[in-house]
């Protein structure tokens, strides 16, 4: 549907008629980072500062027009989806870093500053940035923090949530609440910063951030190990922590069939694989400190252990930083996976001591339905969260393919209520996993948020229906 012509006109008074990109400008612009089909929306809005951000949701709220914020199309739960009724409010001129207090160990940034720019600006100051994730290059600070993603180094520095200090939201009729805290400890009444960090862009536009920052790292130790067992993945993630000295940075393990995937020589995007692959599980572990030698003798023996135990029985230590990114490229190369069609990713959490046999069972399902299928398990181990990508064949008639997408969230899902688990670990609910909240969450939960939501934007105008719907 077209934008409202006056409303249009109101726009392009506020931030200049180069901002607000209508018909080929929007659908020459891609749906996703990973969908290169064409963007439908009413209008893409491009706000240069909060002020312009607050003035453009006041004109939408006026107008009653639908808004979704889009940071970097990185997401993975369609919270971005628009159609021809959404204007999109894009936070891509909102990229600058404003400032950084290398004592205070703070930076900070516009919400549509990527992830990587913000980790170099603080590795010129001597300093790091404790989120780390594949899409580092194009995702957003803004997207960061209202998905609170986890990714590659929560382990040891905790989701997003734990590295922001102060956040600037404009609500949905242009109110900015600027809460741009700097301490460590301000336990001056509620924190507000939190309702919007996780809530998936449902209850605010995030247009600044204050991120804590953390001492640097110089040496960095990366292994690739294999094991017979899942008790020798756990027992070895036991140990590395125990020796690590609070050093460990990443864990993450990967079922054989993933590797396989992103190893195949006769792929052209894959990278070798650095041994051979003959066991059951795989893992990446990641120290960084500060002392070179001494962190790298320390790792070497804690590996040392590991093989003494039987735990691991094969695997290598990079010696290089051209051997850690190939070891990296075998956990990070998803691409490989995403060319199968149909494909089913999930993104869920459970309890480390049921992952074998949960992900056993999930195996044996799918493949007495669909003989053929492939289940492609890797993740965040020691933060209990499992990526999964089930690969079947065509659903065949009279079974759709609805049915069929269907039937795998369900064999995903259900076990996971009795496990205590999570159908969203870190990617979020968004438009796709909406319909399954209520495994995760509780009725009176579910309330409350959509309470939540009713207060910050009554008339259901931002992120509509992403996380839950107003009845
Ligand atoms: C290769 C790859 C690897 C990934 N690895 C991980 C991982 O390890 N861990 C993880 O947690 N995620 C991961 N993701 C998912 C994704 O990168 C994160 O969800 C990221 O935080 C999204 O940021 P974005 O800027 O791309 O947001 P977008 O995709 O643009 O938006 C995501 C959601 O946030 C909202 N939003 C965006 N900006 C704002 C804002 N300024 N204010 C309010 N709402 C906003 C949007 O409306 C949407 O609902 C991965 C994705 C890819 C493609």
């Amino acid at each position: 549907m077209p934008l409202n012509p006056d409303l249009k006109n109101q726009l392009i008074q506020s931030v200049g008629v180069s901002h607000v990109l209508l018909y080929e400008d929007v659908s020459s612009r891609a749906k996703h980072y990973w969908n290169s089909d064409s963007r439908e929306a009413a209008a893409i809005v491009r706000p240069a500062n909060t002020q312009k951000v607050s003035e453009v949701l006041a004109l939408c709220h006026r107008w009653r027009q639908r808004v979704v914020t889009h940071g970097g199309l990185t997401g993975l739960v369609d919270g971005d989806r628009t159609d021809d009724n959404d204007l999109v409010l894009s936070l891509e001129r909102m990229n600058v870093i404003e400032s950084i207090d290398s004592v205070g160990k703070t930076i900070t940034v516009q919400a549509g500053c990527v992830l990587e720019t913000v980790q170099q600006a603080a590795a010129e100051q001597h300093l790091s940035f404790g989120l780390d994730l594949g899409a580092r290059g194009s995702c957003t600070i803004g997207g960061n923090i209202s998905t609170n993603a986890g990714g590659l180094s929560v382990l040891r520095y905790g989701m997003t949530r734990e590295q922001v200090l102060g956040l600037e939201v404009v609500l949905m009729d242009g109110r900015v609440v600027s809460s741009m805290n700097t301490l460590m400890k301000n336990n001056a009444g509620h924190d507000l910063k939190h309702l919007f960090i996780g809530s998936e862009g449902t209850l605010g536009v995030i247009t600044r951030a204050v991120l804590r920052l953390r001492p640097p790292t110089y040496s960095v130790n990366t292994a690739f190990l294999a094991c017979p067992s899942f008790q020798g993945v756990t027992e070895s993630l036991k140990h590395l922590e125990l020796t690590s000295a609070g050093q460990l940075h990443a864990f993450e393990v990967l079922w054989k069939s993933f590797v396989q995937l992103n190893t195949d020589p006769s792929h052209p995007a894959t990278t070798a694989a650095p041994i051979e692959l003959s066991e059951p599980y795989y893992i990446i572990a990641e120290t960084r400190g500060v002392h070179i030698k001494q962190d790298a003798d320390s790792f070497a023996r804690s590996i040392e252990y590991c093989f003494e135990q039987g735990w691991a029985i094969d695997g290598v230590v990079a010696q290089s930083q051209q051997e850690q990114q190939k070891i990296w490229a075998i956990r990070e190369n998803i691409e490989v996976m995403l060319e199968h069609d149909p494909l089913y990713i999930f993104d869920i959490s459970l309890p480390i001591a049921s992952m074998e046999s949960y992900i056993q069972t999930l195996n044996d399902s799918v493949q007495g339905l669909w003989p053929g299928s492939t289940v492609f398990s890797y993740g965040h181990l020691a933060d209990g969260n499992l990526h999964v990508g089930v690969a079947t064949p065509a659903a065949e008639p009279p079974s759709t393919a609805e049915d069929q997408y269907e039937r795998v969230n369900r064999l995903v899902f259900e076990p996971l209520q009795t496990l205590g688990g999570s159908i969203s670990a870190e990617h979020g609910i968004g438009l796709t996993k909406k319909a399954w909240l209520s495994y995760s969450r509780n009725d009176e939960e579910i309330r409350l948020m959509q309470s939540l939501k009713m207060l910050f934007d009554e008339h259901n105008l931002l992120n509509t229906d992403r996380i839950v719907s107003l009845c």
